[in-house]
């Protein structure tokens, strides 16, 4: 069976494989020029964790999804797995991507192949960003290259310094430490600090007993001051498990740790010896873009990016976070500066260099160089903004500056904790000291984070959308998500040009004062300053205008009324009776039969009534024998009449107030049938909020903390007072914690519970499966929803203006339709108002056919006993006729047999 998922981790299992992602298609109707995916050459080294990989791959993907829209600048990757000491597989691999197309290269480098690098990037112009090697490179031009990584060597000597060191061993595992320890070696020499240093290279941190005991030996007596420096995580983690074991982390002893990670180590065993242990932090876990990128980080599936599913975010990881948007903030001002500056470069799906080559050509003669590189270049070095791993800015050299890494200390009086800070510009620092202000780097106008949407998970404002895109690739970021919410953030931040994250509030709440002044959901978010905007269904209230800002409402509502909807009266067999009540119907027949007998005991006593003499019958006929007087009632209630006519003043009578009576009864019954036949009926005991106060037996509700119960609670009418006293003492309680949690109330509750809802959810609600609720009466009252922003923040006017622009061309009202009608699950005709069914069907009629085929019936029966009863009483009256009589009466026809019924 196809598992997209399982394809996902098979692609990410082509380890060292070339691999191209083309993450989303290109959207069209950007406000960029129309180009393809930017490419990005990639080089990782073979045996380092793949984590920086998974991260600028996470990074490209949330970027390539906010731009969906086709708001800026999208990115493809090609990647590799290299040997990163072998210059042939490093320039063969970047020569490979060259040609293929790229704007830039970020990749891993060594000492062995840093050169190599250098001159291929140098020759054809092609920007190269490392994380690696930061420190170990002499601080003068190096063309083309940038790197990504702060150095620690100056924080390392700052922080020997203020701990008053005077002897130190410089502990390390490779080429790169021992270049970093000439540095501390030469600064320290050059600023005259009087210090001893031994330097101790450990070949094989896995196995470092011996060395770690020859080191412990010399001079036991002393205090002994130890700088770590080695190349990866794994190897501190290594050194930092043999320490203990050789009983290196007794009192008197103290490290350095040259890491930027320091967080992600265990340093557990060293909480308790006496020993003190220091150590750098370049990722600020307490900064707010750390967390919000760490709320998606940590969800991730580690399977499928490797490194992710944690809540520590490691140095490697964020810089490839940090480094794709300096890229895009480089491409992003190029293209601001010059629109089509890229415009000759894609043609027909490809990169082209020059107008000449496709893509960068490493064998061309001559050399050509990447067209935009060096310009794309000075752009990268111009950058300035925050990252994940603090400031992003370059020097000349391309070497991070303006930056700043937190001390971490482990040791027996203090645990685990942050001392202070190091600034690449200020040195040690204080924790509560603050940076001054800077002259020499003032801050651009240019802020590349995102902007932290806070919203609440309601349908259809928001709601997940599962876990994986069709394509089997998983969902990350803003594509996990959907909704009428989402929708107003694309547009919002596309006419505004920022990036958004959606950050649903975890505490589903839309935002309410508690106790300590403190606010709760999604308002809680912007006070706090967690958020920068609120785009949810967010009621304004005076409260929360206080607190924050609104926007003008960009949907009008208004409390509403939401009741389980009626049965639908099914067209029965007899819903012909339907017109007239059951006691009307007998009446009727009570009425029929009565004035059948008056008429037939009147005309009994009546002489105008008797029949002319018949002859051979010796006694009177009268017309209205008792079955005639059933008949003529019966002609007359039909409307039909008969042959028989009263002839007495009292039958005439009785005939006359009879025919008035069937006039104005058939009048009615005709007049209620259609109606009864042709509209199904709803029968709604509930129709206002006063038919609510005014009964006891349907409890009604809200939801316990938002704007509707604001709304009852302060509202000075009698009616919804009188609502909101039953409701906040109700037992058990009417209120809900969650609007579905009102819904499921209503839909199960056999219409004993009635919800009152904002009139946005309750249509909502009424258009989807099971179809069973309905929104009755009109709104309490007029209400909005807006946008909100924090007190004195910089979007509230743009916010507001682009609200009022999607309002007035239609866009708001599209959304509305999209979220609330195209999604609807309950046809067109749902809502309360009776069906309008026009035409009768079968069903509805289908007694009287069957009253139609039982008479028949019966009289087909009755027949067939009238005639065999008249056969044997004529066969029987004729045998008692003498021959002449009965020859009279043949020559007189049937006039016998008349008579014979008759009588
Ligand atoms: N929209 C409301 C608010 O902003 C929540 C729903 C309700 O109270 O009915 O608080």
């Amino acid at each position: 069976m196809f598992k997209p998922r399982r394809l996902w981790s098979q692609l990410w299992g082509l380890q060292g494989m070339y691999l191209c992602f083309f993450l989303h298609s290109q959207a069209t109707g950007s406000s960029y020029p129309n180009h393809g995916h930017i490419p990005i050459g990639t080089l990782f080294n073979m045996d380092a964790e793949p984590v920086s990989r998974s991260a600028l791959m996470y990074a490209i993907s949330t970027n390539n999804e906010l731009r969906k829209g086709g708001k800026g600048i999208t990115f493809n990757m090609l990647s590799d797995d290299v040997d990163i000491d072998s210059n042939f597989a490093v320039t063969s691999k970047l020569c490979a991507q060259m040609s293929s197309g790229i704007f830039v290269m970020y990749g891993s480098t060594s000492q062995s192949t840093f050169k190599t690098l250098q001159a291929y990037s140098a020759k054809f112009n092609m920007p190269f960003i490392t994380p690696d090697l930061s420190g170990t490179i002499h601080k003068e031009h190096q063309p083309q290259m940038l790197f990504a990584k702060p150095v620690y060597a100056d924080a390392i000597v700052d922080l020997v310094k203020g701990l008053n060191w005077r002897r130190l061993d410089y502990v390390y595992d490779n080429s790169e430490g021992l270049l970093r320890v000439q540095h501390v070696y030469d600064r320290l020499k050059r600023e005259q600090y009087g210090i001893e240093i031994g330097f101790r290279r450990i070949e094989q941190v896995e196995s470092a007993h011996e060395d770690l005991r020859r080191l412990d030996y010399l001079d036991r007596e002393k205090m002994r001051n130890i700088v770590l420096d080695l190349s990866s995580l794994n190897a501190y983690a290594a050194l930092l498990r043999q320490i203990p074991e050789v009983g290196m982390n007794r009192h008197g002893y103290n490290y350095i740790l040259g890491t930027l990670d320091m967080l992600s180590l265990d340093v557990s065993r060293f909480l308790h010896g006496g020993v003190k242990v220091y150590g750098f932090q370049l990722v600020d876990v307490s900064r707010r873009q750390v967390q919000t990128f760490l709320e998606e980080w940590q969800e991730l599936e580690p399977g499928i990016w490797p490194g992710a599913g944690t809540n520590l975010l490691q140095t490697d990881a964020a810089l490839s976070v940090d480094m794709l948007h300096t890229i895009r903030a480089a491409l992003t001002a190029m293209i601001k500066e010059q629109r089509d500056v890229f415009h000759y470069v894609f043609r027909r799906g490809k990169m082209y260099n020059m107008n000449k080559t496709i893509g960068i050509q490493c064998n061309s003669n001559p050399p050509l160089p990447w067209m935009h590189g060096e310009q794309i270049y000075r752009a990268l070095k111009q950058v300035d903004f925050d990252g994940l791993t603090g400031h992003i800015q370059f020097d000349e050299f391309g070497q991070r500056a303006n930056y700043s890494l937190d001390i971490i200390t482990a040791g027996l009086d203090t645990g685990l904790a942050k001392i202070g800070k190091w600034h690449s510009r200020y040195g040690l620092l204080d924790n509560d000291q603050d940076l001054p202000v800077d002259p020499i780097y003032p801050q651009q106008n240019y802020t590349e984070w995102r902007k932290v949407v806070t919203t609440i998970l309601e349908p259809p404002f928001l709601m997940l959308r599962g876990n994986v895109e069709e394509d089997g690739s998983p969902l990350i970021g803003n594509g996990r998500y959907e909704g009428y919410a989402k929708d107003l953030a694309m547009e919002i931040e596309k006419r505004l040009d920022i990036d958004y994250i959606l950050d649903p509030v975890t505490d589903g709440e839309y935002g309410r004062e508690v106790e300590n002044g403190s606010w709760t959901g999604m308002i809680g978010q912007l006070v706090s300053g967690k958020a920068d905007l609120a785009i949810g269904p967010l009621t304004i209230t005076a409260a929360r205008e206080r607190v924050v800002d609104f926007t003008k409402p960009f949907m009008d509502i208004g409390i509403s009324i939401m009741t389980l909807k009626p049965e639908r009266q099914k067209a029965g067999l007899f819903s012909f009776m339907e017109p007239f009540s059951l006691s009307l119907w007998v009446s009727i027949v009570i009425a029929y039969v009565t004035i059948s007998l008056t008429i037939f005991i009147v005309s009994r006593f009546s002489p105008y009534e008797m029949k002319e003499h018949a002859p051979y019958l010796d006694h009177f006929r009268y017309n209205f024998t008792l079955c005639n007087s059933f008949w003529f009632a019966m002609g007359a209630l039909m409307l039909q009449g008969s042959d028989l006519c009263p002839r007495s003043i009292a039958g005439r009578i009785i005939g006359g107030v009879w025919w008035f009576f069937v006039l104005i009864i058939i009048s009615s019954y005709t007049a209620n049938l259609a109606a009864f036949l042709t509209v199904e009926r709803m029968l709604q005991p509930v129709q206002s909020a006063d038919d609510l106060v005014k009964q006891a037996e349907i409890s009604y509700g809200i939801l316990e903390t938002g704007a509707t119960r604001v709304f009852f609670e302060e509202s000075n009418v009698t009616t919804y007072k009188m609502m909101w006293s039953y409701m906040s003492s109700a037992s058990p309680p009417v209120m809900v914690s969650s609007l579905q949690q009102g819904v499921h109330r209503v839909q199960n509750s056999g219409g004993k519970y009635v919800f009152l809802l904002e009139s946005s959810t309750n249509e909502y609600i009424n258009n989807r499966l099971p179809c069973n609720t309905v929104k009755v009466g009109p709104n309490l009252n007029l209400e909005g929803f807006g946008i909100a922003t924090p007190h004195g923040s910089d979007l509230k006017e743009s916010v507001n203006y682009v609200t009022l622009k999607l309002k007035e061309d239609g866009t708001l009202h599209k959304m509305k339709q999209t979220w609330w009608e195209e999604k609807g699950e309950c046809g067109v005709d749902t809502g309360n108002k009776e069906s309008k069914k026009r035409s009768l069907s079968l069903n509805n009629v289908a007694g009287v056919f069957l009253l139609l085929i039982a008479g028949l019936v019966v009289a087909i029966g009755t027949g067939l006993i009238e005639a065999h009863y008249i056969k044997t009483q004529y066969l029987k009256y004729v045998s008692t006729l003498d021959s002449r009589c009965l020859q009279h009466e043949y020559s007189n026809g049937n006039g016998i047999l008349n008579k014979y019924i008759q009588s």
